[in-house]
């Protein structure tokens, strides 16, 4: 008898479980998989780290994180983002994972309906359906921005939340003003609750980046530190929402999590005192090259305008395992679209990596696709 839980059932990666072996047997292997940006974290960040431990700030923190830090994080999320916010209504958590699931703890039931849209961030249906929500998928094709009349379709009396991801990961879409603020209405309307997973806010190259907790308060908007500051080992988010909902993450953070690292937390006042130049337009570079090369091989980019990441239909009716798996025998690692998605014919590309390991990625990508026509 197994001794693992149902639950795990919502992991099952079965259906690319040989894909992922396959890609772990290659030898130098060029990698557009991986959603991590290309840069190291900042001496200065670094520094604040190794000082804290120095000085032995090592001990647990308040569960809702240290109070220099929530003050200068609220002053952020007033300054740059408008969103009304006190530093008590700041809560720090280990990464924006884990604040999903806490967000999740704190306000769904079971039944309660979570509308995600498609493609997501896997962890967003996966852990609704963990703590017995019913997961509600609305696609976004073929633009990648949400259709509002299909929004609305889906909502019902048991809709609680809907969860925004802009710019959005697996997509690279950025939702305009006009769009946040229409689903901000049909939320109002309908007494929705939203999230707003800002965590690319500051990828985004045609835009500019709108919070739509700037004018809808039952927002509950997350950010972190593992894509601007390139901190990603160092698990480090923060969430601002309504009070109630703060004051119940805070609570379960005391069971869950304790607090976060507190030597991350030092080294994150030192990250937003002194803010790395972000290199935006080094991304921006990075997305042209991606959308010229691939749109002139024929795919289609929708999507493409933040993060880094495209999202593209297979070729020739492939599947996405079929397509992940020949490029695998080209020596290019990607990533297969179903983990990110309902629909089993998508690619994802990360151009989180450096340039140059980019364009053997993209060469690698016209030779199959040429070799696909022949
Ligand atoms: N949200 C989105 C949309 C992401 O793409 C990622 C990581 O790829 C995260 C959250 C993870 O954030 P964290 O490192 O804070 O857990």
């Amino acid at each position: 008898m197994s001794f693992i839980a149902r639950r795990l059932e919502l992991f099952d990666s079965s259906d690319f479980r040989d894909a992922i072996k396959k890609q772990s047997s290659l030898k130098n292997p060029v990698d557009l998989s991986i959603g991590v940006p290309e840069e190291l974290t900042p001496e200065h960040i670094k520094l604040a780290g190794i000082r804290a431990i120095q000085q032995d700030k090592t001990t647990y923190s308040p569960a809702n994180g240290i109070p220099e830090l929530r003050q200068a994080l609220a002053y952020k999320l007033i300054t740059e983002n408008h969103i009304p916010c006190t530093p008590e209504s700041v809560t720090i958590v280990p990464g924006l994972t884990t604040g999903q699931l806490l967000v999740y703890l704190a306000v769904l039931d079971p039944d309660d309906e979570v509308i995600v849209f498609d493609p997501y961030y896997p962890p967003y249906p996966h852990l609704a359906s963990m703590v017995g929500a019913r997961v509600v998928y609305v696609s976004t094709l073929p633009t990648f921005q949400p259709d509002l009349a299909a929004l609305e379709a889906a909502i019902t009396d048991k809709t609680k939340l809907i969860v925004i991801n802009s710019p959005n990961n697996p997509s690279g879409a950025v939702y305009p003003k006009h769009t946040l603020e229409a689903i901000a209405a049909l939320a109002e309307k309908n007494d929705i609750l939203l999230i707003s997973d800002e965590i690319y806010e500051h990828f985004v190259y045609d835009d500019t980046h709108f919070s739509v907790g700037s004018i809808y308060p039952n927002t509950v908007t997350m950010n972190g530190f593992s894509k601007e500051y390139a901190m990603t080992g160092w698990r480090l988010g923060y969430i601002t929402g309504p009070q109630e909902i703060i004051d119940a993450i805070n609570e379960l953070q005391q069971y869950v999590v304790m607090s976060s690292s507190s030597i991350a937390q030092h080294a994150a006042v030192a990250a937003l005192k002194h803010k790395p130049k972000h290199l935006v337009d080094k991304y921006k570079a990075k997305r042209n090259l991606v959308q010229s090369r691939l749109t002139k091989l024929g795919y289609k980019l929708a999507g493409a305008q933040g993060a880094y990441y495209a999202f593209l239909k297979a070729p020739h009716n492939l599947t996405d395992v079929e397509f992940v798996n020949k490029a695998t025998d080209y020596g290019l690692i990607l990533v297969a679209g179903r983990a990110f998605s309902q629909l089993h014919g998508f690619i994802r590309i990360s151009y989180g990596t450096d340039i140059e390991t980019l364009r053997r990625g993209l060469d690698i990508i016209e030779r199959i696709t040429k070799d696909l026509e022949n």
